[in-house]
């Protein structure tokens, strides 16, 4: 079985390009870094799967930030993917989550967030609309939509073992008929959560399209990765200021943060903490040599 691979590929026999992913040990260090009730696994391996498709039609070096935000007893679900293929996820929550309920009616009234940040300093794009459908597929697809996107169809499926994923997408006119389009959806419309955990990603793409002319443009290796580092949440108390800081320095001996992607433990303590606020060197001033 290829895991932690992605394929890229592109049809000679329709308008339309794809791509296809299967995330095992991807998935299992996000499940193995933090607790998540079982009810988020399914939409959390789904949209990860889903950031890994998306990002690899990207052309630019940065990351791509996908956001479940809900008002229910759900907050957050979110993936980042970043052009090096590294993937990190994690979700926020209130209280106790029901043991079986649908993605609606966990994040309640929400909104869908997509934001590409560039490693270049160009300022973030982030587009936002509200939440349609009742699964990470329904939602991405009618993100898409309705932000002029190439039109896509979207196929995610998760287990405690692996999440997987098949994006198609149609490429603009001129690239031949509707048609056609219609039919590869046709196709892999018949394909069901449990063959595409199930099956290796050649033999899938083998059963769904063996009577369409396509070829593998690209193979990627994909991983776990969190780019939280001492010295980012050293910026990051540096941002709440001195008062704030000492302050919970005063109250509890020093100053824990823990990362929700990795949960790697930071602890700053006084000393550390007096160092973040010690006024920079001004190299401007005179020295003497
Ligand atoms: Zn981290």
């Amino acid at each position: 079985m290829q895991n932690d691979k992605l394929f890229r590929f592109l049809f000679d026999s329709a308008p339309a390009r794809g791509a296809q992913v299967r995330l095992q040990n991807t998935w299992q260090t996000i499940l193995q870094r933090r607790d998540y009730p079982d009810v988020l696994r399914q939409p959390l391996g789904e949209l990860l799967a889903a950031s890994a498709l998306l990002g690899s039609m990207l052309k630019f070096d940065g990351s791509l930030v996908l956001q479940l935000q809900g008002k229910g007893a759900l907050k957050l679900l979110v993936v980042e993917w970043n052009a090096d293929r590294t993937l990190r996820a994690t979700a926020k929550w209130e209280g106790d989550l029901p043991t079986a309920a649908g993605l609606t009616e966990l994040l309640g009234q929400g909104q869908f967030v997509l934001i590409l940040d560039p490693k270049n300093g160009t300022p973030p794009y982030q587009g936002i609309v509200a939440l349609e459908g009742d699964s990470v597929a329904e939602m991405l697809q009618g993100y898409m939509q309705r932000s002029e996107q190439l039109e896509s169809r979207l196929w995610l499926a998760c287990d405690t073992e692996v999440a997987c994923g098949l994006l198609l997408q149609r490429l603009p006119e001129g690239h031949g008929e509707a048609e056609d389009w219609h039919r590869l959806c046709a196709l892999a419309g018949t394909l069901h959560a449990p063959e595409l955990l199930a099956t290796d990603p050649d033999l899938l793409r083998h059963r769904l399209f063996h009577e369409e002319q396509l070829q593998v443009l690209k193979v990627e290796e994909q991983a776990f990765g969190c780019s939280c580092s001492r010295e980012r949440v050293g910026g990051m108390l540096q941002m709440m200021g001195a008062a704030e800081v000492s302050d919970i320095v005063q109250e509890q001996g020093s100053v824990e943060i823990i990362c929700d992607y990795c949960h790697q433990r930071y602890v700053f303590d006084e000393e550390d903490c007096t160092q973040l606020f010690r006024p920079m060197p001004d190299h401007n001033s005179p020295t003497c040599h």
